[in-house]
């Protein structure tokens, strides 16, 4: 199991070492969301992912099955809801261990931030992967 965290560390949470896949997302929500030029995520099922602390303290921003879970406290993202409801995408900056995965690819290249440069040599695609 890996163990996941907000910045002051209200929440915690443990999630399988078993990610389906992962990416580097460029799309503007995501880059809103995180404050960053992209979020790296991981995509798993949502039962493999479990609040250990903290849950009452969460801000859920959407319904059930559809959102973007955060810590109340300190506003770090955790993870999404997706899929309705069957798949978490864990954002990877909030995990404290390390995930067998590394993301494979970029997505949403067609929106990125036009003062950041990809310098790596994953695959990109202008949208969904
Ligand atoms: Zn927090
Ligand atoms: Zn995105």
């Amino acid at each position: 199991m890996l163990n996941g965290k907000c910045e002051c560390e209200a929440v915690r949470y443990r999630v399988a070492d078993e990610f389906r896949y992962a990416a580097n997302c460029h799309c503007s929500n995501c880059r809103a969301a995180t404050g960053s030029a992209f979020k790296p995520f991981a995509g798993i099922e949502r039962e493999k992912l479990e609040v250990t602390d903290g849950a009452d303290r969460l801000l859920i921003w959407g319904d059930a099955d559809n959102n973007h879970t955060r810590c109340g406290v300190c506003g770090s993202l955790l993870y999404s809801v997706v899929r309705d409801g069957s798949y978490v995408h864990v954002a990877l900056g909030s995990l404290a261990d390390t995930p067998a995965v590394k993301p494979t690819e970029h997505i949403f290249v067609g929106s990125k931030a036009p003062w950041f440069e990809i310098t790596d040599a994953l695959p990109q695609h202008e949208e969904h992967g």
